[in-house]
């Protein structure tokens, strides 16, 4: 096909707003912001084929990020708003947090998640790319983002509204087309706009559907609706982000003429969809789009399960769609509960984790049979830094294609006894974390200081202050064993009062340190993200993972910092209970008993950092036999591990999840 044809047909397929004004530089000939346009157009075309039917996966949160993947370039100039701004440092060095701040260079991730889920999706959605899934995902364009956070000292978080423009954003445009949604009181119009997920090797792409408000002739009221990501302090807007999700997706898959077979909800806030698609279906009818629809709960916290009240419910849908919500959502009179709704419209419900299925089958023993499990996972190649690629390269008899088949990871075994493997395995590790110093230059890390984070987000259940319950507990171990660097980073919800507690806690507890900074460096970076994440799992030496049991559902990042040889510290909970018989690690800590739930507000802190700190002294006392300021013991225990982490990534990513959801979910060969 010539140049001027491709680009004629994609121009059919893809009526980009504004494009003679805005992106007709970066979408030409076969190009698209850098990346090739024949995969649109294949993926475009092959949506509206009737050969196959599509799946169509919601999401109210997609975590890109493209400093780490879909490297899009354009011929304008970075804005500065879609720039990493500055973060502070909050760190037992203090001159060093006063005079500097981190700088990068680097494009914002797209704002548009706010944590592990969104990341999943946006991992799910780039396994679909590289399985070439006829797949497209269905999120929303979050003006505002989710927030910035901002510390202030002895104070905690101050969230900060975000500032970002999505109008020049690489590879994301805005489509002519505008969707209406009909409520009780209004109808709500939503711009739709395109972001393309490429696969790794660029020869395919899964359509991301964004649906934004912002836009005339809305209310301001309706404007706001795409403004702020999980807006929580007003239920109705709460509720209406929701229904946007669910009946804005729907729209927006018929304007395009997309078929779909499969309607994935990652998560019950997308459950309209169903509501949508069931109008003006007889009862009968209604029961069989059930075949349609899938369903995966990500969490056993009270808080993740969405309830409603029918008043709140009445107030914005019509007596049509309400009359099917409460026919499958209520829970009881006047209350509908969004995760019994997603279960009872749908064909396949999956929990995370083998632990999460135990977890559901508790919570929900009338759905016992319904409930499988599909342990989460994450994209290889976003994930494995640089180095471990360079490395994998070097031994291609083991690792013949791990790009493309991450499960031949396991055949690090066979290298456990090559001490040219295990040399080179920890010279790469060290120089992730020479990265790491050289990041951090002004806080003074050393690379041969025993180095562990606690980095995710602020919440009650994954206990972020764990290890500085007792800090002189750390300063023993500093002085008795070694140095000890911590590095810790996690956004809390803006309306999550507890978790605005913990991080007031650690600040105020790093802030009270006076023991010698060279003995114990505790470090706090402020607003985590995914090129932090990306950073901080491929180059620390331990990962600590210390939610209470059992209501981490799955977890993923523990899974990122296998992938570089990254050793586990964790209690036993989610992704990590599947793992125990390996010896990744060090597991401690409380665990609920078989068959009950437990109490997610008794955290058992005193019982359970006691543990923290004995296996901590355990680990750091390994470590520095290893690493004798420099001097490395290639035989050490502490590189079996390594290797043993390789391994398990054959089995914790999305390469294998993806071959479960087929078989177990989706049901396509
Ligand atoms: C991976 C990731 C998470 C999820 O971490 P968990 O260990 O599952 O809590 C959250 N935020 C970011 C930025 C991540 O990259």
């Amino acid at each position: 096909m010539g140049k001027k044809n491709l680009i004629d047909e994609f121009y059919s397929l893809v009526q980009v707003d504004d494009y003679d004004g805005h992106y007709a530089k970066d979408i030409k000939d076969d190009d698209y912001f850098g990346m090739p346009l024949e995969c649109i157009v294949a993926a475009e075309k092959r949506m509206r084929s009737s050969a196959e039917r599509g799946i169509a996966y919601f999401s109210m949160e997609y975590g890109l990020a493209t400093s780490c993947y879909n490297k899009f370039s354009s011929h304008l100039p970075l804005n500065a708003a879609n720039q990493l701004p500055e973060n502070a440092v909050f760190s037992n060095f203090r001159v060093a947090d006063y005079f500097f701040v981190l700088h990068s260079d680097n494009v914002i991730d797209l704002p548009i998640y706010s944590g592990g889920l969104g990341v999943l999706a946006g991992d799910t959605v780039k396994t679909m790319a590289d399985y070439k899934l006829p797949a497209a995902g269905i999120g929303i364009l979050w003006n505002s983002g989710y927030f910035r956070q901002k510390f202030w000292f002895k104070y905690g978080q101050a969230p900060e509204k975000m500032r970002w423009d999505p109008h020049t954003y690489p590879g994301l445009v805005p489509l002519k087309n505008i969707i209406k949604i009909s409520l009780k009181q209004e109808d709500v119009y939503l711009r739709l706009w395109k972001y393309y997920v490429y696969s790794y090797k660029h020869d395919a792409v899964v359509p991301l559907i964004l649906l934004d408000s912002n836009i005339e002739p809305n209310s301001p009221r309706a404007k706001n609706l795409t403004d702020q990501l999980y807006r929580s302090d007003d239920v109705i807007l709460k509720l209406l982000q929701r229904v946007i999700l669910g009946f804005g997706g729907v729209s927006a898959l018929n304007e395009l003429g997309y078929n779909i077979g499969t309607h994935h909800l990652n998560e019950g806030h997308a459950v309209f969809a169903f509501i949508a698609k069931a109008r003006g279906l007889a009862n009968d009818e209604i029961d069989k789009l059930k075949d349609r629809f899938v369903y995966t709960c990500h969490t056993p916290v009270e808080a993740g399960h969405d309830r409603f009240s029918l008043d709140d419910l009445n107030k914005v849908l019509k007596k049509e769609d309400t009359d099917v919500i409460e026919r499958f959502g209520k829970e009881r009179p006047g209350l509908v509960n969004l995760t019994l709704l997603s279960m009872n419209i749908s064909s396949a419900t999956n929990a995370v984790s083998h632990n999460h299925q135990k977890v559901m089958h508790v919570q929900f023993p009338k759905y016992k049979d319904q409930i499988q499990y599909v342990t989460n996972g994450v994209h290889p190649y976003t994930w494995m830094s640089q180095k471990f690629k360079e490395l994998f390269e070097q031994f291609p008899a083991a690792f013949s294609n791990f790009k493309s088949n991450p499960m031949i990871l396991s055949k690090a075994a066979e290298l456990k006894a090559d001490s040219d493997f295990r040399g080179r395995l920890w010279q790469a590790h060290q120089s992730n974390k020479v990265d790491l110093c050289k990041f951090l230059d002004k806080w003074r890390l050393d690379k041969d200081s025993f180095t562990i984070c606690w980095a995710r987000r602020v919440a009650a259940y994954k206990r972020p202050s764990l290890i500085l319950h007792d800090i002189g507990r750390l300063v023993r171990i500093s002085e008795e064993i070694g140095p000890l660097q911590i590095i810790l980073a996690g956004k809390a919800h803006p309306n999550d009062n507890l978790g605005f507690t913990y991080i007031n806690e650690m600040l105020d507890k790093v802030d009270r340190l006076s023991e010698d900074y060279n003995k114990l460096k505790i470090i706090v970076l402020e607003n985590y993200d995914i090129s932090f994440g990306k950073l901080l799992t491929s180059s620390v030496d331990v990962w600590l993972n210390n939610p209470l049991p059992p209501f981490e559902a799955s977890g993923t990042s523990g899974m990122k910092a296998i992938l570089n040889g990254v050793l586990q510290m964790s209690t036993v909970d989610g992704w990590v209970a599947e793992a125990t018989d390996r010896p990744i690690g060090a597991f401690f800590g409380y665990q609920n008993s078989e068959g009950s739930v437990g109490n997610e507000f008794d955290l058992h802190m005193n019982e359970d950092s006691e543990e923290l700190y004995a296996t901590l002294s355990g680990l750091t006392r390994l470590y520095y036999k290893t690493n004798q300021r420099g001097k490395v013991d290639i035989s050490s225990e502490w590189i079996d591990m390594m290797i043993e982490c390789i391994c398990a990534a054959a089995q914790f990513n999305t390469y294998r999840m993806l071959d479960q959801y087929k078989h177990l979910i989706w049901k396509i060969a």
